[in-house]
Formats: structure tokens, sequence, C-alpha cells
């Protein structure tokens, strides 16, 4: 927007209270216009006592009526206040001699508060209060008055001081309108300016079940802008991807032909889709940005495999990134089997390698020895310096964010230019998500799992029948194959989610003592976590009681039960993802959901749709639906970026309006383009250069 100024400029603000609104995200006069207020009060009306409700919050008035001090346990001021209609106590556990002597019998007092019912009658506890003459219009607001987000020390009556004057400064010069005037119109959208100025003080009649749903016209204005700007950065670093040098990777069509032909197992139709997707893709002078969405299982890694066999037989070198030293081990193994006969040995590079180990990796790296590097995010700190890098893939991209995606394109950067990207994902987000979340990439979806893989049963069992599900277990592992015990996280605590595993793991050795019984959790060093998932892997443990740590890519085909405790609490794609786990083998598979009963009816909804599809991309869909407005879960995980005013969730319906929208602008009135992007996004974008 156009006003930078300063918060200092505003009356009241010194640099003690700017530092504290910094907290708040707040820098300039024009940030408080977005910082929109959480929930409302009605103060624009006085009900009358005899009229109140418990539960509600009000503004009421009346006469002190009686004043006193009593003790119940502790010192408690009660000041019972009547308006000839009813009559309601005020109640106060802190108070100063002060206010004891402001409560004479007689005077005016007006109270805004909860109406809660108490010993004798209804009563506020604590009310707002303000002792007045007996005029009582001037008491109640014009607007409804706005409840901002806290922050210490920064009290709302400052807020709302401050918002009004940013709006006053606001209604002097209003910014300019971006939005398409003939968008605006069709969709019923307010006027910036008019958005803004109704959200912070909405008219006594506003919908406020809207405004707190966050589905009001105003809100869904500002959402809408903000997702286009994010959106038009997304799609600038596309463009800009599109004019960048990258090696042209156009050698080694006999390889890719002879690696397929020496596959175990014959290519899904969905496979063959997305490898010819970025076969043509590598062989631009320009670098790749593809991303791949596919299920889990639905067999990723050997895509990328294909794609780091054409890199090499190009000249270049090829690096594969995962998000744990777990899968990235899996990986080094699964592309040290299939390389192997090419000649071609994977090297290796991790956080917790040994010194030695770690320097002979950089050698081979940086003289160009290595052709293919598998490893964790190692591979891209300080002091790796690559040869020639032609491709990175990055699996499991969802556990990096977007700036970390960024971040890795400027790594492999050279005078032939960026490498070409690849990243993969089984976190089926809804497709109106992965436009926003993937704007700046290209998209290939497999959505077929090979052939042969049996659905994952899934059953919603209640913890009192515990019992029964031990039972299971033992049997299951008793005939030969293995089990997961995966308890959740609780409260993204390590040390609770810790107590809860090592919990079960003790009362699993006591009803299971014959099984081999092992435990993995987040609070491990990397190597025990290891040493754990390997002796699992290798079926010398027979049941593994883990935490969520075992979420991505673990791949051991010999499991076929999964029990997961507390189903209730986690998130569907979260359960989906950890199901994934089993259903790798021949086996039967089966997914037993324990949850605490009584289970709500959302609840019982949600684990009903695991229990009736095996698709991600369906249990993603759903997910969203059953989600209430204004509970982000899951999309931290999707790499999402942070947004303002636009809740994913709640807004995803906008997106393909923005998508039209932002092809429109780009393509009619850039200049529109980019200040939409400076508004939201500052001079620079948030995601580099735009
Ligand atoms: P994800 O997509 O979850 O990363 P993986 O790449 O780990 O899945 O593949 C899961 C398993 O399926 C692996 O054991 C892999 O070898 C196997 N696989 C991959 N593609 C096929 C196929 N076309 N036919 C049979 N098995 C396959
Ligand atoms: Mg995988």
């Amino acid at each position: 927007m156009h006003s930078d100024s300063p918060l200092t400029e505003l009356k009241g603000v010194g640099p003690a209270l700017a530092e504290r609104l910094e907290k708040l995200g707040l820098y300039r006069v024009d940030d408080l216009l977005f910082l929109l207020p959480l929930r409302y009060e009605d103060r624009t009306q006085l009900v009358r006592i005899g009229a109140l409700q418990a539960g509600t919050r009000c503004l009421i008035t009346g006469e002190v009526l009686l004043a006193e001090t009593v003790f119940r346990g502790r010192r408690n001021m009660l000041v019972r206040i009547g308006d000839g209609s009813g009559q309601i106590t005020l109640r106060f556990f802190h108070f100063s001699r002060q206010q004891q002597a402001q409560f004479q019998t007689g005077v005016h007092v007006v109270c805004f508060g909860e109406v809660r019912r108490g010993q004798s009658g209804y009563e506020m506890i604590h009310p707002e209060y303000r002792v007045t003459r007996e005029n009582q219009n001037a008491v109640t607001s014009d607007s409804l008055t706005p409840v901002y987000p806290a922050t210490e020390g920064v009290q709302q009556g400052r807020l709302r001081s401050l918002t009004d004057q940013a709006l006053q400064r606001m209604h002097s010069l209003p910014p300019e309108e971006l939005l398409p005037a003939e968008l605006t119109k069709r969709l019923g959208m307010p006027s910036l300016a008019d958005a803004i100025s109704y959200l912070h003080r909405p008219p006594p009649d506003a919908d406020t079940r809207q405004l707190v749903s966050g589905t009001h016209p105003c809100q869904q204005r500002l959402a809408f802008e903000e997702l286009l700007a994010h959106y038009l950065s997304l799609r600038n670093l596309r463009a800009l991807a599109a004019t960048e040098d990258a090696i042209a990777l156009t050698d080694g069509n006999e390889d890719v032909s002879a690696f397929i032909a020496d596959l175990p197992f014959k290519l899904t139709g969905a496979q063959e889709r997305v490898v010819s997707d970025i076969l043509s893709d590598l062989a631009e002078p320009h670098p790749m940005m593809r991303l791949i969405q596919g299920d889990v299982g639905s067999g990723k890694t050997v895509v990328a495999a294909i794609a780091c066999i054409k890199a090499i037989a190009g000249g270049v070198q090829a690096a594969i990134m995962a998000p744990t030293e777990i899968l990235a081990e899996q990986h080094w193994r699964s592309f040290s089997d299939w390389f192997r006969p090419l000649g071609i040995e994977p090297v290796w590079l991790s956080g917790s390698q040994r010194v030695g180990s770690r320097r002979e990796s950089l050698a081979a790296i940086s003289g160009g020895n290595a052709k293919l590097v598998v490893g964790t995010h190692a591979l891209f700190q300080e002091g790796v310096d690559f040869h020639r890098l032609g491709l990175v893939v990055i699996d499991e991209q969802h556990r990096f964010g977007v700036h970390q995606r960024m971040a890795l394109r400027d790594k492999g950067i050279s005078a032939e230019g960026h490498p070409h990207q690849l990243v993969m994902t089984a976190t089926p987000i809804p497709r109106t998500l992965a436009m926003a979340a993937y704007a700046d990439l290209d998209t290939s979806v497999i959505d077929e799992l090979p052939p042969g893989r049996r659905p994952v049963s899934t059953v919603a069992v209640p913890e009192v029948r515990r019992a029964e599900v031990v039972e299971r277990v033992r049997s299951a592992c008793a005939s030969g194959q293995q089990a997961y015990w995966v308890c959740p996280l609780i409260e993204e605590s390590d040390v609770l989610d810790y107590q809860a595993a090592e919990a079960s793991y003790q009362m699993l050795a006591k009803a299971l003592p014959d099984l081999r019984i092992g435990l993995v959790h987040g609070r491990m060093r990397p190597a025990e976590k290891e040493r754990g998932m390997k002796a699992f892997k290798d079926g010398l443990i027979q049941l593994l009681v883990a935490t969520t740590v075992i979420e991505v890519g673990v791949d051991v085909p010999n499991a076929s039960l999964m029990i997961i405790e507390n189903a209730e609490r986690m998130g569907l794609s979260q359960l989906h993802q950890l199901r994934g786990r089993v259903g790798r083998g021949v086996a039967q598979s089966h997914c037993v959901l324990l949850y605490k009963a009584p289970l709500g009816q959302v609840a019982k909804q949600r684990l009903a749709v695991l229990r009736d599809t095996n698709d991600g991309f369906v249990v993603a869909q759903r997910d969203l639906e059953l989600r209430g407005p204004g509970e982000l879960l899951g999309t931290k995980q999707t790499g999402l970026p942070d947004y303002r005013i636009a809740n994913l969730v709640r807004d995803a319906e906008l997106m393909p309006q923005v998508q039209i929208t932002a092809a429109a602008l780009q393509k009619n009135s850039a200049e529109r383009a980019t200040a939409i992007v400076r508004r939201w996004l500052g001079g620079a974008s948030r995601y580099g250069k735009v």
C-alpha cells in the first residue's frame, strides 16, 4: 500500500510500543489495516437485565443497589445492580480500596461482560465497567467492537485506537483498487477500502456468525487478493525459470530403455506417462520444475531413478535428497541395487556421517566422480560443492517449505545454468490447495498403484477392546508377519510423545512376552532410530512400537498389520500416510484405528472415510470438507506459505477464480499484477526474485 509510514508516526506510539507491535508482525501504519479482529463484541445496544441470558456477552447498565465485601474462602466484592427489569451481581476477586469506594449505593454503572448463572441469580465476573451519569445513549458504540489478536503488553483499547488512526489515514487517501472492476462486480466484492473499514468496525446489524467463520464477503475480498498475490508471485518464479538456462539432457534414451527393461516389474501406465513428462522437460535448455504427486506406494522412487539415469547419461551429476536418514538410506539401497549393474555407485552424504567418510564423499562430489549422490539436507549445506550438478530430486517435498525449495534451486547454479528440479510428494492435497501451494511447478500425477496391491482393510475399534487387538498382533506375528504399533504425537511435545510410546511399549512387552518388540521415537538419536528401523526391516524385530516418526516412506513389505492409537486425534491425511506403511507385500494387510469413546459426529465420519477408501486424494478431499473452518491442521505439512488473512482450508474454493484472474492480469495488465504482489508481499517477493 502507499502509506509506508512507520508506526511511530501514530499518536501514542513510542519505540517501546513499536517493538511490542513488531511481535504481532506490525511494522508500518498500513500493516494495522490488515490485522483483522478475531471476533467482535456487541456494545451497540444495552440489554435489559431482565432479558439477560447465561453465556452471552452483553452491555448492561443499572443502579448500584448494594455493594459488600464478603469472605468465601477468599475476599469477594459483590455489587448488586438493577435497572427496574431485573438485578444482577458483579463479582470481583481482585479490587482496590478505590474501587470499593466507587460503588456507592445509587450510582449508575455501565458494564460489559459474560453473563453467568451464579449462586443467587445471574452474575458477571470482573466485567469491564464504567461509573456514569444517567444519560444512557452515550454509552453504546456505533459499530461492533473488534477484538484483535493479543500480544503481551498491548491492550485491546490501544489496538482499537491505533486502528482508528490507520483507518482515518486510509479514508483520506484510499488504497488503489487493483482488482479488475469486472471481477469485483461479478463476484459481488466490495472495494478494498470498504472491506477493510467494514471488518475493523462492522455496523451493528453485521452478520457476526459470518464474520467469525471468515466467510463474510469483505473477508473473502481480502483473502482473494492475498491468494492472488501469492499465486502471482509463484507464477513469476515459474516464468523466470523459463528464461533461465539449464543443460539440455538429450542423450541416453537407450540407457533408459535398458534400465526399464531390466526392472523386475513393468511400469504402470501412470509411471510411463510421468516418465515421458520428465524426459521431455529434461531435453529443454531451461530448468525443469516438476512436481510428482503420487499416493503412498505408487512407485515414485523408480521414476526418480529413471530421471537420474537420463541425467548421468547426459554427463551431469544427479542428487536425491530425502527428509530423514531412514528414508535416505532406503533410497541409497534401492539406488545401489538398480545402478550397480550400470557401473554407478551412489555416494552417501548425511549429517551423522563420520568425518572420514564425509570427506571422501565431498571429494567425490566436487571432483565429479560421484555421478549420483543420495542424502539428507546435508546435501545442500555449506562446503558441499558439486562438480556439475544437473538434476536435483527432492523426495517427500511437503517436509520442506517453499523457501527451502528456492534455496535448493540456487545451490546447483553454475555458468551453465540451473539444475533441473524434480520434487515428489505423497501428501495428496486437494487440487485447489495444490494450485496455491505448487503454482511455481508443473505437476504430474501418478494416479495408479502397481498391480496386485490389495487395499489395506481398515477398522475402527474403541480402546476398551484393546485386549482383542493385542491378541490380533500376537497371532499375526506368530504366523510370521510383522506389525507396527503407532502412538500419536501429543501436542507437538517430544517429551509426552516419547512417554506415550514408552508406556505402550511397556504394556505390549508385558502382554506379549514371546514377541521380539522394538521401540522407535522422535527423541532417539538418528543412529539409534536407524538401528531400530533396520532391525525391523531385517525381521529381527516382529513388532515395532513407534511414534509418527515412521510416517514417511519406510518400506517393509512383510509388515501387514498396523495399530494406530488415539486415531481420533490425528489428521486423516496423516492416518492415510501411516497406513501406507502396510499393504506393500503379498499378504492382505490390516489397519486398526484405536479410538477413545465416545466419538463425536465429525470424528465418526472422519474414521469412516478411512474405512471406506484407500485413495489418498479422496481422503484429502473429505478431510478438507469435514474440517471446520479455522482449523488449519495439516497445512503445516504441505509447505504452504503463511497467509495474513486467507485460510486455505476455508478459502480453497477461491483458487480456481484466483488462477483465472492471475492469468488475465499477467496478460493484460502486468503492472497491476506487480502492484498486487508488492502490496501483499513487499517490494521483493518473499520467495526470492520476482
Ligand atoms: P512411493 O511412491 O510411496 O515412494 P515406492 O517408490 O517406495 O513408493 O514404491 C513402493 C514399492 O513398489 C517399492 O517396493 C517398488 O519397488 C514397488 N514398485 C514400484 N513400481 C512398481 C510397479 N510398476 N510394479 C510393481 N512394483 C512396483
Ligand atoms: Mg517414497
